[in-house]
């Protein structure tokens, strides 16, 4: 049997990465994607581990040559998920998720109708900016960018198949688990 796809998306700050870190300790059978990305690595992030980290040549060029199977351009980067190791995984039976942005939740969703989509929600729009800022990652601009996409993503999400609110992170990790855990998505 084939492995099962699913797709968390949520606003940048919401807690996404967060969440899946705890997720996964707990799921070491359940795999996560590494994305490709044109952006520049945060401090601490690893080549190869939190992305694949190429220029924008390269993404364009991979693009070209139908190597994704996704790909959307968030706050002045490039963004794809490369579609070959998704495919081997899958054929092998293992589940895996994909952590994108929702252009290309809907790009994937469209293409294989039965990936599952989960959309972390913020409590409000004012927690969201207050992570965003407490994680010191992005500078003004980028945090204005990023919150102005916020909205959008949000109306975007609303038709997921699954929102689960990131307030309290402890709830927001259970309700994931009874997602995955539910299997009623298997039988759709
Ligand atoms: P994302 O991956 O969605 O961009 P992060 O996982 O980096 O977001 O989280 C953004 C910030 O919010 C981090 O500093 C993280 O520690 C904090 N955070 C995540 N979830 C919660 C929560 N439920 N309550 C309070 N802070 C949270
Ligand atoms: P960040 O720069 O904070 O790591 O990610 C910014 C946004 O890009 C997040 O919403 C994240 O989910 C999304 N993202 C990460 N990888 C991909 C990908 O491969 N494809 C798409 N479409 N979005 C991605």
């Amino acid at each position: 049997m084939k492995g099962h796809l699913f797709i968390i998306s949520g606003c940048s700050g919401v807690g996404k990465g967060t969440l899946l870190k705890l997720f996964l300790e707990n799921h070491p059978e359940i795999k996560l994607s590494i994305s490709a990305t044109t952006r520049n690595p945060r401090e601490g992030e690893i080549d190869g581990i939190n992305y694949f980290f190429i220029s924008k040549e390269e993404f364009e060029k991979a693009a070209q040559n139908g190597e994704f199977l996704e790909w959307a351009e968030f706050s002045g980067n490039y963004y794809g998920t490369k579609k070959n190791y998704i495919e081997k995984t899958l054929a092998k039976g293992i589940d895996i998720i994909l952590e994108i942005e929702v252009k290309g939740a809907n790009q994937v969703k469209s293409k294989m109708p039965d990936a599952v989509t989960i959309f972390i929600m913020p409590p409000s729009i004012n927690t969201l900016e207050t992570r965003l800022r407490g994680r010191h990652t992005e500078d003004e601009s980028a945090i204005q960018l990023r919150l102005k996409e916020a909205e959008r993503e949000i109306e975007a999400g609303k038709k997921f198949d699954y929102i689960v609110v990131n307030d309290n992170l402890e709830t927001a990790l259970n309700n994931l688990e009874k997602i995955f855990n539910s299997k009623a998505w298997g039988k759709q």
